[in-house]
């Protein structure tokens, strides 16, 4: 089975759907690790079409925050302007689907997802010291997490965990991991939306454990389209130019 993971799509529909183009064919289901929506224009396009892809999907803060399950009082005023414009624009049944979505983790056919940290949901994995107890403690050996927005993650095979990076070669779409046995994984496919780490294009990941292959994807969109939409809907300036530089 092919798992196409998707996680920090942030109401960026253009994104999402290069994403979905560029995937067409390569998986047979598809998870989403939550904050499908704030920053971007598109909340109700993303979560309509997250909704048809039925995915198992867990929450995240900003879903947490736009839907009123949590309040938005530790977002910064820029990320909290974005969760009331976007809270004002969804349609009731997006919000009601956004207020149902499960805390994660949750397991998936054999691996685990979850928004933040595998003991705290909004908790950043930044660094090997904090995604050390999330390794010990995962019930399976691949748990994919999202938040940080840093396409990446950690491993663990004796003591000492390791930092993962994926930078696909030029011209390359995608790198692979292989899932080495023995070995306890924390991976990161990377925001659909709103990447961090200096680089514009999409970051999503497609699984398959059976093969135990993980492949780490950088897809080019139209970032100018999606903010002459934000700027059009009035979203704050620094959201819009943050796309540019992708941090
Ligand atoms: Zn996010």
């Amino acid at each position: 089975m092919r798992y196409l993971i998707l996680s920090d799509l942030h109401s960026n529909m253009t994104a999402l759907d290069t994403v979905l183009k560029a995937a067409e064919g390569r998986w047979d289901k598809a998870v989403c690790l939550g904050d499908l929506v704030g920053y971007g224009p598109d909340p109700n396009e993303v979560v309509d079409r997250v909704r048809e892809l039925s995915t198992a999907t867990i929450r995240g803060n900003h879903d947490k925050a736009v839907s009123g399950v949590a309040d938005a009082e530790e977002f910064n005023p820029i990320a909290r302007a974005a969760v009331l414009w976007t809270r004002e624009r969804l349609r009731p049944e997006n919000l009601e689907y956004l207020q149902k979505l499960p805390k994660g983790p949750q397991s998936v056919d054999g691996f685990s997802i979850v928004h933040g940290a595998v003991f705290d949901e909004d908790e950043y994995v930044f660094s090997p010291a904090l995604a050390l107890d999330g390794l010990l403690a995962s019930p399976t050996p691949v748990t994919f997490f999202g938040h940080t927005h840093l396409q990446g993650g950690f491993s663990l095979r004796g003591e000492q965990p390791d930092v993962l990076h994926f930078r696909p070669a030029a011209g390359q779409p995608f790198s692979t991991l292989t899932i080495e046995p023995g070995t306890t994984y924390l991976l990161n496919p990377g925001s659909i939306g709103q990447a961090r780490d200096g680089d514009v294009r999409a970051g999503f990941a497609i699984a398959d454990l059976e093969k135990q292959t993980v492949e780490f994807w950088r897809i080019p969109y139209d970032v100018e389209a999606v903010q002459q939409r934000m700027t059009q809907a009035g979203l704050p300036e620094p959201l819009i130019l943050r796309l540019s530089f992708g941090r």
